[in-house]
């Protein structure tokens, strides 16, 4: 099979004339072309007046050598790749030993299970949240009545931090071999639509993501993993001997220490208390680089206007995203649009009392009425939060408590309008042409109660650029909803070669909350590569026993 690539056609284009370009590019007849596929499907529209699909195209074709030795120089005419996923070991089918513990059920541990499990050894899921039927209740529950659940919010829960999201499943990690692939075909398997597998920016949605996650952990038990839902991790047993350190099993909340020499750590950003025993028990942590800011709202059409002119509204196309980036000269630091979610709403993320916290979610239609983004700014510990290793969640509790009393001390959050950020004064009275989504509510106010000051310096310099850039970015009247504090994880759990703690052997600390991964594929695809390594260390060490 060979993959053509950069196939451009016209957005109303019929399947012959797909059929047509591609014998045309390969310079076959069509009785030649055996079959094709769609590997991939994304648009170019960088010329408004004419936007394009572009295709990756697998095809099967007589006499392939001759074909590939035709377009020898052409780089977009390939062998198509390979991109099947082989398990690297596999348990015997009579294997008892001690079963492997994955700590939290968001993509990367759910991904790392089910590694584990199709490998045959029956891991353990730790998860503080509910089942995910119960939590969305909960998380509702902070959304409709102001009231949060500390164990089972937008945080935390069967399904992690991504569970409530427009379900973006694209990412820039470099993926030689085609995990991602391996992540994706999971999730069509458990329900996602399959049009995931070939759009160049697929999204599954909330609703979606729901029934995933419970079809994922039907699998999982029936290869013979186990669930244990509102169950924490409260701390971690280690041994030491001539120096060297050797975890040795874990303290849940349910007072039952559970003996483990192989654990995949995938708690998370919000896992503050779990990283906070982590550095009591001496696992090497260290703070690392986020990014702060707000989540910004402005209708739909707008954006689809800006991106798509006279195709607005198109049915192919759909929702028009965004992405955006500024140097700003007055603080040297990056503003960038942040988790684009079009046709979606801004949602209450604190998992802690007292404390707001923004991000964005979206069914999968992406039909409601605003487009809403993540607005941020680069911030590192050497400049911002140097006092040590989790200074940077004490960092992002202070701006979190700050936002909670400026929303009014009730879960609303605070807000501006843009003209507002811009003349460094408060926001008081009427929405104008955008009404915020978030729920509760939002309270108009003054963002600089509850930013650093080179953040809002920074939102002035950048937002009249991005205006350009996205007609309308910058209307008057669009609103900044804060704060946006949990962008990626405030700490990394630093690991080997071998995907062990540097320090703690036996203790595999992955996905986004150990530094990582950002975002629902990349957290999936730490949990395999995770899985992989503990796999053949386990059963390396078995066979020497
Ligand atoms: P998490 O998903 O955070 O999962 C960690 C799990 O560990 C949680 O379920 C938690 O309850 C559990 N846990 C924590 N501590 C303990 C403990 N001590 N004991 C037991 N269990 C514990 N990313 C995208 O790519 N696309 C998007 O569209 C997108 N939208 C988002 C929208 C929202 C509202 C949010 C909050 C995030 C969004 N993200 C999105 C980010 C994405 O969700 C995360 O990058 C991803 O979930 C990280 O996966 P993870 O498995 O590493 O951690």
């Amino acid at each position: 099979m060979l993959r053509l690539t950069e196939l451009k056609l016209a957005l109303d284009h019929t399947p012959e004339e797909l059929e047509r370009a591609i014998c045309e590019r390969l310079e076959i007849e069509q009785a030649d072309l055996v079959r094709f596929a769609v590997a991939r499907r994304g648009n170019d529209a960088r010329k408004k007046s004419a936007i394009k699909l572009v295709y990756a195209i697998d095809a099967t074709v007589r006499d392939e050598p001759a074909v590939l030795a035709r377009h020898v120089d052409d780089q977009h005419v390939r062998p198509s790749p390979d991109t099947s996923y082989r398990f690297p070991v596999m348990a015997p089918h009579d294997w008892s030993g001690l079963r492997p513990v994955v700590i939290g059920a968001g993509p990367c541990g759910l991904l790392a299970a089910l590694i584990l499990a199709q490998m045959g050894l029956k891991p353990i899921i730790i998860e503080r949240g509910k089942a995910v039927r119960e939590r969305t209740k909960d998380t509702w529950g902070l959304w409709r009545r102001s009231v949060l659940t500390p164990e089972s919010n937008v945080q935390f829960g069967e399904g992690g931090a991504g569970t409530f999201s427009d379900g973006k499943l694209y990412s820039r990690i470099k993926d030689p071999r085609h995990l991602g692939r391996k992540v994706l075909v999971e999730f069509v398997k458990a329900g996602a639509p399959d049009d995931i597998l070939t759009e160049a920016h697929p999204h599954i949605g909330t609703f979606r993501l729901v029934t995933m996650v419970m079809s994922i952990r039907e699998t999982i038990e029936s290869l013979g993993g186990e669930y244990r839902f509102q169950t924490r991790v409260e701390d971690f047993e280690v041994e030491e001997r001539d120096g060297a350190r050797k975890l040795k099993g874990l303290h849940l909340s349910n007072g039952e220490f559970l003996p483990a020499s192989h654990v995949i750590m995938a708690v998370g950003h919000s896992a503050r208390d779990t990283f906070q025993v982590l550095h009591d028990r001496g696992v090497h942590v260290e703070a690392k680089p986020f990014a702060i800011g707000v989540r910004i709202e402005h209708p739909q059409s707008w954006i689809d206007k800006a991106r798509y002119g006279p195709f607005a509204g198109n049915d192919i196309l759909g929702a028009a995203a965004y992405a955006l980036s500024h140097q700003a000269k007055s603080t040297g630091r990056t503003v960038y649009s942040f988790c684009m979610c079009p046709g979606g709403r801004v949602v209450a993320a604190t998992s802690e009392e007292g404390r707001v916290v923004t991000n964005g979610m979206s069914q999968y239609s992406r039909a409601e009425f605003n487009a809403n983004s993540g607005l941020v700014v680069d911030i590192d510990p050497s400049r911002d939060y140097p006092g040590g290793p989790l200074a940077g969640v004490a960092f992002q509790r202070k701006w979190e408590s700050l936002a909670f009393t400026a929303g009014g001390s009730n879960y609303k959050a605070p807000g501006q309008k843009l003209s507002d950020v811009l003349a460094g004064r408060a926001s008081s009275g009427e929405f104008g042409a955008v009404v915020p989504s978030y729920q509760p509510g939002v309270q108009l106010t003054d963002l600089a109660q509850c930013l650093p000051d080179y953040v809002m310096q920074s939102f002035r310099e950048a937002l009249p650029v991005f205006g350009r850039q996205v007609p309308g970015y910058d209307h008057p009247d669009v609103i900044l909803t804060g704060v946006e504090t949990r962008t990626s994880s405030p700490v990394r759990i630093r690991r080997g070669d071998d995907f062990q703690s540097i320090n703690t052997a036996g203790l595999y600390p992955a996905g986004e909350g150990a530094g990582y991964a950002g975002g629902i594929l990349s957290a999936a695809v730490d949990g395999i590569k995770v899985a992989e390594a503990l796999a053949l260390d386990l059963l390396q060490r078995e066979k020497m026993s």
